[in-house]
């Protein structure tokens, strides 16, 4: 059989592994860089990462600016502030430290430093006339992958949505990952950005846009999350399954800057805008009912997801393995103390019609989606999610 053509792309280079951190300020010198300009969580700041930051640098006689005021998803001004500062600074590097809200906001900072206009203008596909600074990003959460991705999200608070600037020139140059600097990340925090991790692999092995290497990468992230995700959220110091959830997360993004995200990230989308809801616990809450509703649109992909995960599948149908799949990932989220339901979360049922409007305006992974969704469909995941 004839394979369709695809392309595959990976951000820059890749350093991996426990104390990678330390490596910073070597990265920033290979890159020739001598004013680095950080974005960094305000969270982070109390896990004692800043004094960290100036004995790193200072043990090199190198300087760097902070931008800290990343504090939850971030509101898309927050990006020209960022980028603003940075200008001022003559930063030639940008580095983002955190979880995808630090990320992204440094991610957009990089390319509004160099193009100009709001964060605003480039929202949406290939609106960045040109590269921006060199950018490194560190996560910090086991989690989004947006060190390998070329997206940044927003929350718009004016018209309650989140929205995405997606752009080849968003790839981050280097991508350090350390994952001892997950250690501190609280155990609700692990499981939701860890789900997310596990969205990321699943939706994008299920993509339609999938390619036999975005496959291959995909279903080696949901081998690693869903064998490692439970000890990382009840034994958050077990540095092997941290590790591990690291490596998952990054295999996780590097599958969903190929093959994209599906309908489980168009539904969560407007939870974000609308309510509030992290980004993390909403996709957590609507993967179950989403895969249910996939089921015949994946059943052969979803069966080989179920041998995946470490479900027994001995002479089992394809159709049984594939539900024993969507059951299994339903026990790993209830296992990881995430007992959430629309209802919990304070949604309302009268604002599914409107939550499944928002959510069909999502286009790009509904496009990838196995199964096609209308407006009742999404309304009956809401449901169903409830
Ligand atoms: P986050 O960055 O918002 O962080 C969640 C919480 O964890 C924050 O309170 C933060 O302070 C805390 N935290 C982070 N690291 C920590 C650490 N090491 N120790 C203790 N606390 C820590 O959450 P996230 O899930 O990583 O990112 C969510 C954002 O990323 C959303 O805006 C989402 O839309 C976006 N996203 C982007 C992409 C992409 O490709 N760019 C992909 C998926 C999601």
């Amino acid at each position: 059989m004839m394979r369709e053509i695809f392309s595959f792309t990976v951000a820059g280079k890749i350093i991996f592994g426990q104390g990678a951190f330390d490596r910073l300020v070597d990265c920033v010198k290979e890159m020739g860089k001598k004013n680095p300009f950080i974005v960094i969580d305000n969270g982070l700041l109390k896990t004692g990462i800043e004094r960290r930051l100036s004995e790193l640098f200072s043990r090199h006689a190198c300087g760097f600016s902070l931008f800290d005021k990343i504090a939850g998803e971030p509101p898309i001004e927050i990006a020209d502030e960022a980028a603003l500062m940075a200008s001022e600074k003559k930063a030639d590097l940008i580095i983002g430290i955190g979880g995808g809200s630090a990320m992204d906001v440094a991610k957009a900072a990089a390319v509004l430093v160099t193009n100009g206009g709001n964060a605003e203008d480039y929202l949406g596909l290939n609106k960045v006339p040109g590269p921006g600074l060199p950018k490194i990003m560190i996560p910090t959460t086991a989690g989004t992958g947006s060190e390998v991705t070329f997206t940044s999200v927003f929350i718009r608070r004016d018209l309650k949505k989140k929205e995405g600037i997606n752009s080849p020139f968003l790839y981050p140059e280097m991508a350090l990952l350390d994952p001892l600097l997950t250690l501190s990340v609280p155990p609700e925090i692990t499981a939701a950005t860890g789900i997310d991790a596990l969205c990321h692999a699943i939706e994008s092995y299920i993509s339609i846009s999938a390619s036999p290497a975005s496959e291959m990468i995909s279903s080696e992230a949901i081998g690693l999350i869903s064998s490692n995700l439970r000890t990382a959220v009840h034994n958050g110091a077990d540095t092997q399954a941290r590790e591990s959830m690291m490596l998952g997360s990054l295999y996780a993004g590097i599958g969903l800057a190929n093959a994209g995200v599906t309908a489980v990230h168009a539904l969560s989308y407007p939870l974000g805008g609308r309510y509030g809801i992290s980004h993390g616990l909403a996709n957590t809450v609507l993967l179950p009912s989403v895969l249910r509703f996939n089921l015949p649109g994946a059943m052969e992909k979803l069966a080989a997801i179920a041998e995946m995960t470490g479900e027994v599948c001995e002479n089992m149908s394809v159709r049984e393995a594939a539900f024993l799949a969507v059951e299994g990932i339903e026990e790993l989220i209830w296992d990881c103390g995430v007992v959430s339901t629309l209802e919990t979360l304070g949604i309302k049922k009268e604002d599914f019609a409107d939550l499944a409007d928002a959510a069909l305006t999502v286009t790009r992974p509904l496009a990838n989606n196995p199964r096609k969704i209308s407006r009742q469909n999404a309304m009956d995941i809401y449901e169903d999610a409830f």
